[in-house]
């Protein structure tokens, strides 16, 4: 069985307790994974504080800073056969998926080593002779990074990446579902040659060391990634520490197609939109709204291309589908689709697990247009399970999509520009995607509103976000 560590103040270490991590397609124990504690948080907040104002860092000029994030991305590059492995290994993610997404994930890290020496303050034109005014940009402090076991690698370099230009300093958390990846991502940071204390690496379980990290009384900054309840539980820790917040949550995404659509453009989107990680993915499309007069030929597409998805074992590269994370992930998901059966759903296609051993459940399609169903409607499932209802017309189509306490991301397929950007204007998203779906760049920002949270992570402003203002007068 492989062990990994805990990174504290630069050292690899074992953590105050340990649990073992299981492989989602064998259901078997394939690795140890060290448990931070309490004291564990306590001292990689403590090292985080330290290095703050430490020379070895607080010292570095921007350049410097960004020289070493250039080295983290190359590092990144160089370990991504043995990243994109483990991440597959410990959460089931085929290998397909995240071999490309570990390649976006060294592009964020040289984006923001290049935006490092960008972050200007400014002067002020007071109405004073004998004055200078200005404003200087400094670290916002010690950020908690928390990110959900889902793309971890990624939700972390939207992180790290501007939190370290600014130059803050980091205790990341990673899932206590699949941490391998990013306990094994704390050698490149390590290879890389940031200081001790810098980045701090750590995992354990929500209520413990989650909750002690993230109301810890030294944390500047909680830079949070995952469920809607969970982010409750971490706000209300904030009123410990009165750190500001960005909260990554969930979303009920709508994908929106019109009668003048290119339909098999459409179902290509939608199948990767939905079925992408097995659906565990914020943006998740899971809801498609059609209009009634296509719904019958975009359905009758979906099913074909649905049922034809090869799913097998996460390490094959022929494989499109894998399991879910973990057993729990499952098991909700089949009583929240049986959930809506019974509430008068109709099955076009899946709807059940399959085979005996791993956490795989069916491509599942369930059209709504009967059912008044949370599941359908409102609940996040975090699984492979796309809702369809059908519209009438374009008011019906908005009033659909934004009947959700959601407001993350919306996929719009029309050939009608003039509608386009009627529909982008009237969408409570985050991120419209038009004739396509889940395009992402670190110069576009990213994240939502409502019960998907507050602050955008991705471009120059999330660097901003991550410093704080210092006003100076200078009477000259
Ligand atoms: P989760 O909220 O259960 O866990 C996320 C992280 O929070 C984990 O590291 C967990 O250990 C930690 N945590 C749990 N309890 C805590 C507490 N009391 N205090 C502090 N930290 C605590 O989320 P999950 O189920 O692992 O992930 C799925 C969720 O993440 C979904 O809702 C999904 O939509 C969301 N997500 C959002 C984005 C985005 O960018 N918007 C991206 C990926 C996933």
């Amino acid at each position: 069985m492989e062990r990994f560590s805990l990174y504290i103040d630069g050292c690899f270490e074992a953590g105050s307790d340990e649990f073992s991590s299981l492989d989602p397609a064998t259901e078997q124990p394939w690795a140890i994974m060290p448990e931070a504690k309490a004291e564990d948080v306590d001292r990689a907040v403590k090292a985080a504080q330290r290095a703050l104002g430490d020379a070895a860092w607080g010292g570095l000029t921007a350049s410097q800073r960004g020289k070493l994030l250039y080295r983290l991305a190359e590092r990144v590059e160089q370990a991504a056969p043995r990243l994109a492995e483990l991440e597959t290994r410990d959460t089931g993610k085929i290998i397909r998926e995240t071999r490309a997404q570990i390649a976006y994930v060294a592009e964020y890290y040289r984006y923001y080593a290049g935006l490092a020496d960008k972050i200007e303050g400014a002067h002020l034109p007071i109405d004073k002779p004998d004055m200078e005014v200005w404003l200087r940009r400094e670290p916002l402090g010690v950020v908690a990074a928390v990110v959900p076991w889902n793309s971890q690698l990624f939700l972390s370099a939207v992180k790290l990446g501007p939190a370290l230009a600014a130059g803050c300093t980091l205790v990341l958390k990673a899932s206590e579902d699949g941490p391998a990846p990013l306990l094994e991502f704390a050698r490149l940071v390590h290879e890389a040659g940031f200081p001790p204390g810098v980045v701090n690496v750590i995992t354990g379980f929500g209520p413990e060391c989650g909750a002690v990290l993230t109301s810890h009384p030294l944390v500047d900054h909680v830079a949070f990634t995952g469920g809607p309840e969970t982010a409750r539980a971490v706000v209300r820790g904030s009123a410990e520490n009165l750190a500001s917040t960005s909260l990554e949550l969930g979303g009920k995404s709508p994908f929106i197609v019109f009668d003048d659509a290119d339909l098999d453009s459409a179902a290509n989107a939608q199948v990767a939109g939905i079925f992408a990680a097995s659906g565990q993915s914020c943006v998740a499309g899971s809801r498609l709204l059609v209009q009634n007069s296509v719904k019958e030929a975009l359905l009758d597409r979906l099913r074909r291309k649905a049922e034809a998805i090869r799913i097998d074992r996460p390490n094959d590269p022929a494989t499109e589908m894998g399991p879910l994370c973990t057993a729990r992930q499952r098991d909700t998901i089949e009583a929240v689709v049986a959930e809506s059966l019974e509430a008068g759903a109709e099955r076009v296609t899946g709807g059940e697990r399959l085979g005996e051993t791993g956490y795989y459940y069916r491509p599942t399609i369930l059209d709504c247009s009967r059912a008044q169903s949370a599941a359908c409607i409102e609940r996040e499932l975090f699984g492979p399970v796309l809702s369809v209802l059908g519209f009438e017309d374009e008011a019906e189509a908005v009033a659909l999509a934004n009947g959700t306490p959601y407001g993350l991301a919306a996929g719009l397929f029309t050939r009608d520009l003039t509608r386009a950007h009627r529909m982008i204007r009237a969408l409570r998203a985050g991120v419209v995607w038009v004739n396509g779906y889940r395009a992402v760049s670190p110069i576009a920002p990213f994240g939502g509103s409502g019960l998907s949270g507050h602050g955008r992570e991705g471009g120059l402003a999330a660097a901003l976000d991550y410093t704080r203002i210092k006003t100076v007068w200078l009477r000259t």
